[in-house]
């Protein structure tokens, strides 16, 4: 275990704590930033966040982005834009970070939990299907569930560390039983599945630029959708649903105050000329760590899955034995590399307990086993 320590330690050219991962400001972000603050336009109003729209709805190939405050409030608007009131049920996977059952939960909805696949860590298409088969029925030209009685208006996959899920295959059966697809896309920007863009298979797509993603403004989220109706909603009430007048202050609905300040934009704006470059070093990293865990019979290097361009956002292992992911994170967490489990299973929360789920196998199998190790880009 020592030589991993010293692989990482010697890649990262330091003796000293190497935390998980670090952002990077190696380009125009106080260019940008000073220009932002000299223009005192630093709120929500500005040129940078329509830049950063621009910029980023012709990175991903989506026909419109609304930039929004964080991840978790793109995830709540695409969700309300999708369709989801009170009482209604969202799918999504139980291994995911808690931003996507939280905004489930602000509309009073409810997760219901599939399970993924082994090879993507996300959402599985075959467990989707099952779920769906089992114990749905279309109703009033809507996905009914007979077991609870309420309606699924949508469901979200998640792109586990920034490899993509079998997002097309998601897609169809969603098409098939009229429920809405919205991607949580936060950790997989610069992501492709079969050459597209992950985040712009769904009617909507949420992204994050919060501290530890792939590029940051230290927060930040974006929506992307092809929905020119959509996007006018979107940005109407994630701007307190103002209508547009010279002075008037006329609100036509309760909206919020989710916008990004023009000062975050400005440095997304920088950060995002950066994208390749950072995953270039990502990908460049994941070969070594390849390299290096070939010579381990009970640790896997997690590769992309077929199909899936990975950002390789977080880098994770997979240590084949439960009894060793704790033995793997108390040594290097001691040695001053820092490493941390997956999350823990949404269903296993005391806030989720009561919701209903899949089997959830695979789910349970990761959770045990993965670890993400050191990745921040090489400077
Ligand atoms: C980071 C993240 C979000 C959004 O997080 P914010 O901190 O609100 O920007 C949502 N879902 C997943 C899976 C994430 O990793």
């Amino acid at each position: 275990m020592q030589k991993i320590i010293d692989f990482i330690q010697n890649i990262y050219n330091t003796k000293e704590f190497i935390p998980l991962h670090e952002p990077r400001f190696i380009g125009n972000e106080k260019k940008y930033l000073n220009d932002c603050i000299d223009s005192t336009f630093v709120s929500s109003v500005g040129k940078y966040v329509d830049l950063f729209e621009k910029n980023f709805a012709k990175r991903v190939g989506s026909k419109y982005a609304i930039a929004t405050v964080n991840g978790t409030s793109a995830l709540h608007i695409s969700l309300i834009l999708a369709g989801v009131e009170k009482n209604d049920e969202v799918i999504t996977q139980a291994l995911t970070f808690i931003a996507t059952c939280n905004a489930i939960s602000y509309i009073h909805a409810k997760p219901v939990f599939v399970d993924v696949d082994l090879d993507t860590m996300g959402l599985s298409p075959k467990s989707l299907k099952n779920f769906l088969e089992t114990n749905c029925e279309i109703k009033d030209n809507l996905c009914f569930n007979k077991r609870t009685n309420n309606f699924i208006k949508a469901c979200i996959p998640m792109h586990t560390f920034g490899h993509s899920c079998r997002i097309d295959e998601i897609k169809e059966i969603c098409d098939e039983w009229n429920i809405v697809l919205v991607e949580d896309a936060a950790e997989s920007l610069g992501t492709y599945y079969k050459n597209k863009h992950t985040g712009t298979f769904g009617k909507l797509g949420a992204f994050s630029f919060n501290g530890n993603k792939i590029i940051t403004a230290g927060g930040g989220g974006v929506i992307v959708t092809d929905d020119e109706v959509l996007a006018k909603r979107a940005k109407h009430i994630t701007t307190t649903a103002k209508v547009p007048h010279k002075y008037e202050y006329v609100h036509d609905e309760i909206g919020f105050n989710y916008r990004m300040p023009n000062l975050n934009a400005a440095l997304l704006v920088a950060q995002l000329e950066q994208l390749d470059t950072f995953i270039k070093s990502k990908r460049d990293l994941a070969l070594k760590y390849e390299e290096l865990f070939k010579t381990y019979e009970n640790i896997d290097f997690i590769k992309e899955p077929k199909d899936s361009k990975s950002n390789y956002w977080l880098q994770a292992v997979l240590v084949k034995n439960v009894d060793e992911r704790d033995e793997f994170l108390d040594f290097t967490n001691k040695n001053g590399v820092m490493t941390r489990p997956i999350w823990k299973l949404m269903n296993e929360l005391d806030l989720f307990k009561d919701c209903m789920s899949s089997n959830l196998d695979n789910s349970k199998y990761l959770e045990e086993r993965i670890i993400n190790i050191t990745s921040s880009v090489l400077v």
